[in-house]
């Protein structure tokens, strides 16, 4: 029986206005009813983070950024730092979500930056890795997320907390998730990889699963071995449904 407790992170993406406010509230107003078998995080758009570190301060409901650049100042139009979290009081900054690596051309270069740089300002890094659905088809899965693993892991984070989510692309946003026991294959070899990149330091690393989680499957995907938790996206714009997957966690 491992010692990990259950970690359940929204990420909003680019969704939400003033009014999700109220959403966040009941999210905080629940959180101590999920206390005991789950730590609550949300990942808002930069637009209501200030709003939210003050709406989720002292309440049991972490805040966490959608990214972060690898430097800490300068002239980067548009950009945010992992330090400009901090100051926040964010706990996490997701980095390397696969709508990043797709989008924005971020390579696992630059994911291991950017999670060294979350490390460097005190955040734990949320490093997202999942494959393709044509990857998981020609039987690469493993193969690309061992792959994807050790390289975004940077040196510089290997004594410092951070959390794994294993993300298949297929499943983000489809209403598609992977069997129990194919979550429980990859979570194995990635609990394994952990283990040859940080020694025991694996043991306390929490590995989430992401992709369509919803309170109708949450309970089954939480319980499979190596499942720490879950990054959820669209599940987690309502607190009745992202209160929901955290009691699933139970
Ligand atoms: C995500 O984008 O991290 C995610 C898991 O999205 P969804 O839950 O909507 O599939």
């Amino acid at each position: 029986m491992n010692q990990r407790k259950k970690l359940v992170v929204g990420n909003w993406k680019m969704n939400g206005n003033k009014a999700s406010l109220a959403e966040a509230q009941t999210m905080a107003a629940g959180a101590a009813s999920v206390s005991p078998f789950a730590d609550l995080a949300i990942c808002p758009p930069a637009t209501l983070a200030g709003w939210l570190a003050d709406t989720l301060k002292d309440t049991g409901v972490a805040l966490g950024g959608q990214n972060c650049h690898t430097e800490a100042r300068g002239a980067f139009t548009g950009d945010i730092s992992a330090e400009m979290w901090a100051d926040l009081g964010a706990r996490y900054v997701i980095v390397g979500h696969s709508e990043r690596r797709e989008y924005h051309g971020e390579t696992d270069a630059i994911v291991a930056a950017k999670a060294a740089a979350a490390a460097r300002a005190g955040l734990e890094a949320i490093i997202c890795v999942g494959e393709s659905l044509g990857q998981r088809d020609a039987g690469e899965a493993l193969q690309v997320v061992g792959g994807q693993l050790a390289a975004s892991i940077p040196d510089a984070i290997a004594a410092k907390p951070f959390v794994v989510a294993y993300e298949p692309v297929w499943a983000i946003g489809t209403g598609r998730t992977p069997t129990a026991a194919q979550v429980a294959e990859m979570h194995a070899a990635i609990r394994d990889g952990l283990r040859a990149r940080i020694g025991k330091a694996a043991e306390t690393c929490k590995v989430l699963y992401g992709g369509s989680v919803k309170p109708e499957n949450a309970r089954e995907l939480m319980h499979v071995e190596n499942v720490d938790g879950a990054l959820v996206g669209g599940a987690s714009l309502k607190a009745a449904d992202f209160l929901a997957i955290a009691q699933a966690c139970s």
